[in-house]
């Protein structure tokens, strides 16, 4: 059965009651590996609280002595940087507003140097991989880091959204196949920005065979001081790690290898003939370009591209495909469409 890595603890230090009890009810559960606590927070306006500063970290030495538990903090800068180190921290994580700062995690690589301290790294802000790849590169080349992470907490996009930071899972399967050794940590709290989807994207994340959580937990969430809506109790996160399901990575057993090899072999036979409609569709899309070009009428026909989405989309039922899934692949398909007609189209 898979142990996966339970990272918790308050969003923010912010007393030293606080963090001690959090910390010590967190330890009870015996479900909690390494306690978390943001020292220095990266907020988005000035007037927000910004952290307790190098006094959290006493907090959480005696927290770790209490406990037993390793401890992880966020780090921004080299200050950052040596003083946890100093406070015996083991574990620094550099967050998602500094992942996409290459002078940023520079500086961190540099102050890590030969140190052996353990690394999580946060995605970037925004969905964009390089950087986050860039950021793992930087710190895998530092000299002593013993163990980087990565952590998934979903992605700033514009427009509305029932998560706080959409998870956009497919990027972690991009970046599992570039790192396939590291371990992924998934962070529902800053995904769902609430408390009543922590356990959807948790329960996701072990379907998804992630190597861990990390949650944020107060005594007293709704009188936190940062991120309120989405910390939860030590008693309450107890239960949901006690309702998830860990998935096995492989199940050895003659009757479902059979099963599952033949449902994949159906698969890709629907990939197979999916693809040679598209390469039809595509080339019809081409005659349709030449035969515009000629009688000089213009590609995008709105008419026409409303029609085709109303047919589908009043199909979408009786084929039990949800309306968004229709919608990004009608769109897929009639931006290649369009492209193809245009290179027809402007040949020279
Ligand atoms: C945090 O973990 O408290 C935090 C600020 O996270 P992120 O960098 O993901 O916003
Ligand atoms: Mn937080």
């Amino acid at each position: 059965m898979k142990r996966p890595v339970i990272i918790s603890g308050p969003c923010s230090a912010e007393t030293e009651e606080q963090t001690i009890v959090t910390c010590k009810k967190l330890a009870e559960t015996q479900k909690v590996n390494i306690l978390r606590a943001g020292i220095w927070k990266p907020r988005t306006s000035p007037e927000s609280f910004e952290g307790v500063g190098e006094l959290g970290l006493i907090w959480l030495k005696a927290a770790k002595r209490i406990t037993g538990l390793p401890t992880a903090v966020e780090v921004a800068n080299a200050e950052h940087v040596h003083k946890a180190l100093l406070h015996e921290v083991d574990y620094v994580w550099i967050g998602a507003r500094t992942t996409v700062n290459p002078f940023s995690v520079k500086e961190i690589a540099n102050a890590l140097k030969g140190s052996q301290a353990k690394v999580l790294i946060k995605n970037p802000v925004n969905p964009d991989l390089s950087l986050w790849t860039g950021a793992i590169e930087r710190i895998a080349h530092t000299r002593g880091i013993e163990n980087i992470w990565l952590v998934h907490r979903g992605f700033s996009t514009c427009g509305y959204s029932e998560y706080r930071n959409v998870p956009l899972w497919h990027l972690i399967f991009d970046i599992k196949r570039q790192f396939p050794e590291i371990k992924m940590i998934c962070d529902p709290s800053h995904i769902c920005g609430n408390r009543k989807n922590l356990f959807k994207v948790s329960q996701t994340a072990a379907d998804l065979n992630y190597d861990g959580l990390m949650i944020e937990s107060h005594i007293c969430p709704d009188a936190a001081w940062s991120d309120a809506s989405q910390q939860i109790t030590p008693d309450e996160l107890n239960v949901l790690l006690d309702s998830l399901k860990w998935r096995n990575e492989y199940y050895e057993n003659s009757i479902f290898e059979y099963s599952l090899s033949k449902f994949r072999s159906e698969i890709d036979q629907i990939d197979s003939d999916l693809f040679e409609l598209f390469s039809r569709r595509m080339k019809l899309a081409e005659e349709i370009g030449r035969l515009k070009s000629t009688c000089n009428v213009s590609i995008y026909q709105e008419q026409r591209w409303r029609n085709i989405m109303e047919r589908i989309l009043s199909r979408a039922k009786r084929l039990d495909l949800s309306e968004s899934f229709i919608r990004t692949i009608l769109n897929t398909i009639h931006n290649e469409s369009i492209s193809r007609q245009n290179d027809v189209m402007n040949k020279p």
